[in-house]
């Protein structure tokens, strides 16, 4: 299996670094969102799913107070530095990802004295596939077995989000962290971001002769950070308006009456339409996956499209390329997936239409003029886990 050769690779390269076997090996997944998008910072719903891509973690535990960190992925040599030293802000480095992690535990009581920790990643950083949470993930999930935290996925969760928030210095929700965490095999995780209440939904596509592509465009367009917080404000402006803590108070039914109170105010009136029928469309989405009836959500995916390229307004040309082509060669359903302005589309087809609609977009982004997307099934994987179990610190005898 390509897991246990990942885990077998790293923990090798793990032993040749620091002369030593590790404790054991962690492995923590990237994650697509199927649908509720920019739902998160207005306490609404999302429903992440979990990448077969992962981040694996070699990890010894130590208890001197040293912290030393490499990563398979960056040409740079073992960074060591004092569990004592560390302070938010002070690293520029992609090592202030799992140092922020061991800030986070330690901050919040938890006596991590220490570690030595090799990764390698199968998740394509910087692609809005969530790397820097598969990162943070494993780490966490590592420490917790091999100092006996007991911290349950959701705990560890929020102290990575923190130290992705406070450590790192990035305004992430939680989302990325929960559903690396806590997302199982064959199920999206329905997630409620005001009290992170979750529940597993089943979401087999194999079992339905079904199959979801991530299309990654390969692009960012530059003004996409500037236009995030113009959103953001945009919706903290509207729960203002109207008069409730976050948009999600305003119930789907009364939409009509939100938007009339809103008056001439045209920006802020469809930013708000956006979030509540998001909302709706999770909650549909997931009565219809109870239902055990995958194919219908394809329509109202293309809704979520449609409400954040008009609505929303973050979409681009490039997106809506893959969406329209998509749907025209077949697919049920497609619809951009993360912040907007570039990233990845995501395409729910019937396993027979694979090639021709990945043949229709490669077509369609040559014809175009544009870099070629990248292409990749989403199997919903499991969240974090330990691999195996070797000897040593924190391992039961065997
Ligand atoms: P995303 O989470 O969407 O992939 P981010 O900008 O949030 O993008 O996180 C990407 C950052 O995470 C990288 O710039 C790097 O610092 C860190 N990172 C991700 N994967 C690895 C890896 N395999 N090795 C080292 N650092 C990594
Ligand atoms: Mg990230």
């Amino acid at each position: 299996m390509k897991g246990q050769r990942m885990s077998g690779t790293v923990a090798a390269e793990f032993t040749r670094l620091y002369g030593a076997e590790p404790h054991g090996v962690w492995a923590a997944p990237g994650r697509v969102n199927l649908i509720g998008e920019h739902t998160d910072y207005n306490d609404g719903f999302v429903m992440p799913f979990a990448l077969p891509h992962t981040a694996v973690a070699a990890v010894a535990r130590r208890d001197d107070g040293v912290l030393r960190l490499h990563s398979a992925d960056v040409p740079e040599p073992v960074a060591e530095m004092s569990v004592d030293g560390l302070a938010p802000g002070s690293d520029k480095n992609w090592t202030a990802y799992p140092a922020g992690v061991v800030w986070a535990l330690r901050e919040a009581g938890h006596a991590v004295t220490g570690a030595d920790i090799h990764l390698a990643s199968t998740v394509p950083a910087g692609a809005g596939l969530s790397s820097s949470a598969a990162l943070e993930v494993v780490v966490a999930s590592a420490l917790n077995d091999l100092f006996s935290l007991g911290l349950r996925g959701r705990q560890l969760a929020r102290l990575c989000q923190r130290a992705e928030n406070v450590y790192v210095g990035a305004p992430v929700g939680i989302m990325d962290q929960t559903a690396a965490a806590c997302c199982e095999a064959g199920h999206a995780l329905f997630l409620d971001t005001r009290d992170l209440s979750q529940r597993q939904i089943p979401f087999d596509l194999e079992a339905e002769g079904l199959r979801l592509l991530v299309v990654d465009t390969q692009v960012k367009h530059s003004h996409s950070e500037g236009e995030y917080g113009k959103r953001r404000a945009g919706c903290e402006k509207g729960a203002a308006l109207l008069g409730v803590d976050a948009l999600r108070d305003i119930p789907y039914d009364g939409l009509e009456a939100a938007l009339a109170r809103l008056g001439d105010e045209e920006e802020v009136r469809r930013l708000v339409r956006h979030v509540v029928t998001e909302n709706q469309r999770v909650e549909r989405v997931v009565e219809l996956l109870e239902a055990g009836d995958i194919r219908a959500i394809g329509p109202v995916l293309v809704e979520g499209h449609a409400s954040l390229r008009d609505d929303f307004r973050i979409s681009c040309r490039e997106l809506d390329l893959v969406v329209e082509t998509a749907l025209a060669s077949g697919a049920l359903g497609a619809r951009m997936t993360g912040g907007g302005f570039g990233g990845s589309a995501i395409v729910l087809t019937e396993s027979t239409d694979v090639p021709a609609v990945t043949k229709a977009v490669e077509e369609a982004f040559a014809a175009a003029d544009l870099t070629p997307p990248r292409v990749f099934e989403a199997v919903p994987s499991a969240g974090a886990r330990r691999l195996d179990r070797l000897t040593g610190a924190g391992s039961p005898a065997s």
